[in-house]
């Protein structure tokens, strides 16, 4: 199972689970629809894993943790006073049934990190669909670096990332890559999602290979410029 919650304006609370087993949250923008969620549907948690800082993933985190005190929340060091009980920037995390691979992808943040779950990237503000996160308290060069790393995961992989920015992603990618029939044709049915309200996520790294500027730019300078460009877009 994969839902993508609608949180706030246009976030993501992600929740993966194999069959029958419990569930793995990803990022708590707010706690009314994931607790909304996760009783409707009679659901136990395994894990919280937070990817950064920012207070709309971690916003709903407190109040979660009144009613499910018991469940472990691993996060960066940046996210060790904001309800993270286990820290964690890179390396493997075992849970009672999963093995998550934390990748650090620092850039938006610090010391952000995304997670690799049965083929699925959990990338909170790094990688967008269409697009990338904002560089605040990282650097452009961690950013750059970052997307690379994520960039080498196999094709198949389930991109998962915490916003739903596509058809802006899209807006831009069409202004600074070559002219493409795939890109308008894209563009299109992700815009056609949006009016029925449908969430235009998960997408593939295949297909953010083909549609994303910041996973094709050649080199960091290039990277800096596009990503300079979009702040203002
Ligand atoms: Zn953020």
């Amino acid at each position: 199972m994969l839902v993508p919650i609608p949180a706030l304006n246009d976030n993501y609370i992600w929740l993966y689970a194999r069959e029958n087993l419990p569930v793995i949250v990803i990022d708590i923008a707010e706690s009314a629809p994931l607790l909304a969620y996760l009783q409707q549907h009679q659901l136990e948690v395994e894990a919280v894993l937070l990817t950064h800082k920012h207070s709309d993933h971690v916003g709903g985190l407190a109040e979660f943790k009144q009613h499910y005190p018991n469940v472990p929340v691993f996060g960066p060091t940046e996210t060790a006073q904001l309800g993270a009980t286990q820290i964690i920037n890179e390396g493997e995390i075992h849970t009672a049934h999963y093995q998550i691979q934390v990748l650090p992808s620092a850039g938006h943040t610090e010391n952000h990190v995304s997670f690799l779950l049965d083929g699925h990237l959990f990338c909170g503000d790094t990688l967008f669909s269409g697009g990338c996160g904002r560089v605040f308290t990282g650097d452009y060069a961690q950013m750059f670096d970052s997307l690379q790393r994520l960039k080498a995961l196999p094709d198949s992989t389930i991109v998962c990332p915490a916003h739903e920015y596509t058809l802006s992603n899209l807006h831009f990618a069409q202004k600074v890559l070559p002219k493409s029939v795939f890109l308008t044709d894209y563009a299109l049915k992700m815009s056609a999602l949006r009016e029925r309200h449908q969430p235009t996520l998960p997408t593939t790294l295949a297909r953010e290979k083909q549609i994303n500027p910041f996973l094709q730019a050649e080199n960091l300078t290039q990277f800096t410029q596009w990503r300079k460009l979009k702040d203002q877009d």
